[in-house]
């Protein structure tokens, strides 16, 4: 059976350093803050927000909320923006997506100062990445690399198979393991024989949004399978993109959906508020 990377406990050992780091800068007259802003009513995005909130208040980060109506405009929306990136309190501005119709999100996250880029998905910030340059790196693929390593997991030489290929996640994820030396298969919908394919790899990194459409019987014996799949089944139950109990039974280490990647987000946005911070 292989070993359950615990996404929990890697994030609490993670958010004491950043507690401690916050602890060491407020001793120095400097508070990191981050300016959250959300748009509208969208139930999931306000859960998001009010977690992210909350992460910041546990280790000591100023949190800056601005709430807006789902009828704000683009106009308004970025004259906020231009306040926050001028705004010395703040060292890293979060706007929640989606964002409603009547505002171009492109438009917005691009008004972010690359230097407040908590989200990392500034242009400016996503170029430097696919250079390897030190940078902004988005959090939910920064967080899957940080409990590869914290797992002891060396990806030199090895074969990892990305099943994805979002701005948020896919891409970003595959540069990274890129920038680790290894070797890099990014696959889609359109991928052929998405089974041989998976079957190869020796880290599976799964980022697809549909439940458990990654079968256990693709892995290969032995293999890391990260699951960042997030799917609502049913009212109550969370499951990921890969069938859990039998990929378990195939691979050395799995993470599981709850309790595997989510936790590292939030704590990777804690992470890049305090690092900016620093920066100041
Ligand atoms: P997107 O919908 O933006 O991307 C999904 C990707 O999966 C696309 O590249 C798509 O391919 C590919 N795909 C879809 N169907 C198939 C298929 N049958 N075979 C192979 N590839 C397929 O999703 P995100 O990247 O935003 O999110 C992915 C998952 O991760 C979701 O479950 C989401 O909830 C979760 N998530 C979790 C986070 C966390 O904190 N734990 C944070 C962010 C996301 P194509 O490009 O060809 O359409």
């Amino acid at each position: 059976m292989a070993t359950i990377i615990d996404g929990k406990a890697i994030a609490a050992r993670i958010r004491q350093e950043i507690s401690r780091d916050v602890t060491t800068l407020k001793a120095n007259g400097i508070t990191p803050g981050l300016a959250v802003v959300l748009v509208g009513e969208d139930p999931a995005s306000k859960v998001y927000v009010s977690m992210k909130e909350k992460a910041c208040a546990d280790v000591g980060i100023f949190s800056d909320e601005h709430k807006l109506p789902a009828n704000t405009t683009e106009a308004d929306l970025l004259a906020l923006i231009d306040r926050l990136n001028n705004d010395p309190r703040i060292h890293g501005i979060l706007v929640q997506l989606p964002l409603p119709k009547q505002i171009n999100a492109e438009k917005v996250l691009e008004a972010i100062s690359p230097n407040k880029d908590a989200d990392g998905f500034h242009p400016y910030n996503v170029g430097r990445l696919m250079i390897g340059k030190p940078t902004f790196q988005p959090c939910t693929p920064y967080g899957v690399m940080v409990m590869l390593k914290e797992t002891g997991i060396d990806l030199a030489g090895k074969e990892v198979v990305v099943v994805g290929r979002s701005n948020i996640v896919g891409k970003p994820v595959a540069l990274m393991c890129l920038q680790q030396n290894a070797t890099v298969t990014i696959c889609h919908s359109r991928t052929k024989d998405l089974a041989a394919k998976v079957g190869q790899a020796d880290v599976v990194i799964a980022a697809v949004g549909q439940p458990e459409m990654i079968k256990g019987s693709w892995i290969k014996e032995g293999a890391v399978v990260i699951d960042v799949g997030v799917n609502r089944v049913g009212e109550k139950k969370l499951v990921g993109d890969v069938e859990y109990g039998a990929a378990a039974e195939r691979a050395s280490a799995i993470t599981p959906v709850p309790g595997g990647v989510g936790p590292m987000t939030i704590t990777m946005l804690l992470y890049n508020t305090v690092e900016s911070a620093k920066k100041r």
